[in-house]
């Protein structure tokens, strides 16, 4: 068993913490939150241990009634892989304090790219990971292209990819972000930092990436066109997309129009907070142009990372190859639908 630390337990840790939980090879070894919140007083009620992430501040968590296990750093030492949600910036600082325990780490996609040995992505290049003592999983939108252009890289070859991503402004915790009534290029140069991001997990490959911000916390959305370097029809991309269990094809008698329908979707099958692990493409928009391919995708921010950072556990550890990771991991989440 895999012992798996989360630290920074928001958005992207609880959701790796719940997903940890769920492995036949892992155990939670606990989770390190900075403040006694909410979310702090449901990772006491689900029974995973809780460590206070600023040592200073670990009184408070007695104050507010919920007990802890301990400091952050016998959270590293005590686990074999520690998983770091932290914001943007903040798992660059913590990397002296799992290099001090010798504690391979997974840090997540707001860090730069040289915080870490390897970009990750499961799909994409799963073996560059195996073996190191750190990874980075890419961000959401970056994890969302990799997962489309491994199997056309592989199939096809791509030529050119374009991409205009139309990104929520926050998540629906973020009460503070915005724009609430704009319609933002964001950034206004080009191209954005995602095309240099998918750079990371496809060093040669040709891609622009064009993005944007709207008034939105749901999912984001891409309009992708990928310029192939063979033939293919529309047909054969969706069998192409159809092996793959982490890209959902929405069927067009589903009827579900965007981002809202997919949530509702989500919630009814039961999804754990309504997460959609898998890119959400629609089927209908899958068109080819001699070798131009288009499509429609929305990408669940909040969760589409969760089974890539499993992934990437078990890469570093090096106790499964891409294949057997991708099926348990899967398996034990229940992704592909
Ligand atoms: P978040 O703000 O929801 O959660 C971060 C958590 O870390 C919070 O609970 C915060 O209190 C805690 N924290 C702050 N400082 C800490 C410290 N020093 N030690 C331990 N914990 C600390 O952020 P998030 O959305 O989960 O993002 C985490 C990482 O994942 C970022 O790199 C982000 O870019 C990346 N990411 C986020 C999304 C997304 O859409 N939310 C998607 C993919 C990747």
């Amino acid at each position: 068993m895999t012992q798996v630390g989360v630290n920074g337990y928001g958005t992207i840790g609880k959701r790796v913490a719940d997903a940890v939980t769920a492995q036949p090879d892992m155990e939670l070894a606990g989770v390190a939150k900075t403040r006694p919140n909410f979310e702090a007083e449901t990772a006491t009620r689900k029974g995973y241990p809780l460590y206070a992430a600023v040592p200073e501040r670990a009184d408070q968590f007695g104050e507010a009634g919920l007990d802890i296990a301990g400091e952050v750093d016998e959270l590293v030492a005590a686990a074999d892989v520690i998983v770091d949600c932290t914001p943007s910036g903040i798992g660059a600082e913590n990397r002296s304090l799992y290099r001090e325990h010798d504690t391979p780490a997974i840090f997540q996609g707001g860090e730069d790219a040289d915080v870490a040995d390897v970009s990750f992505n499961a799909r994409a290049n799963y073996e560059n990971a195996v073996g190191a003592d750190s990874a980075r999983v890419v961000s959401c939108n970056t994890t969302g292209l990799s997962r489309i252009l491994a199997p056309l890289d592989e199939t096809y070859g791509v030529e050119k990819a374009r991409v205009t991503l139309v990104r929520r402004g926050g998540d629906p915790g973020q009460t503070g972000r915005g724009p609430i009534d704009d319609i933002l290029p964001d950034p206004v140069t080009i191209p954005s930092h995602h095309g240099p991001d998918v750079n990371t997990i496809f060093p040669d490959l040709n891609i622009d990436t064009l993005g944007m911000k709207v008034p939105a916390t749901l999912m984001h959305t891409h309009s992708v066109n990928v310029t192939l370097e063979s033939d293919a029809t529309a047909a054969a991309v969706r069998d192409l997309f159809a092996d793959e269990t982490r890209l959902f094809q929405i069927p067009a008698d589903a009827d579900i129009d965007g981002a809202g329908k997919l949530k509702e979707f989500a919630h009814d099958a039961g999804r754990p907070r309504g997460d959609l692990w898998e890119n959400c493409i629609w089927s209908e928009s899958i068109t080819v142009e001699e070798r131009d391919l288009y499509l429609f995708q929305a990408i669940h921010q909040e969760s589409d990372v969760v089974p890539e950072n499993i992934d990437a556990v078990r890469a570093l550890t090096g106790t499964a190859d891409a294949a057997e990771s991708m099926a348990t991991t899967a398996d034990a989440m229940g992704v592909g639908i």
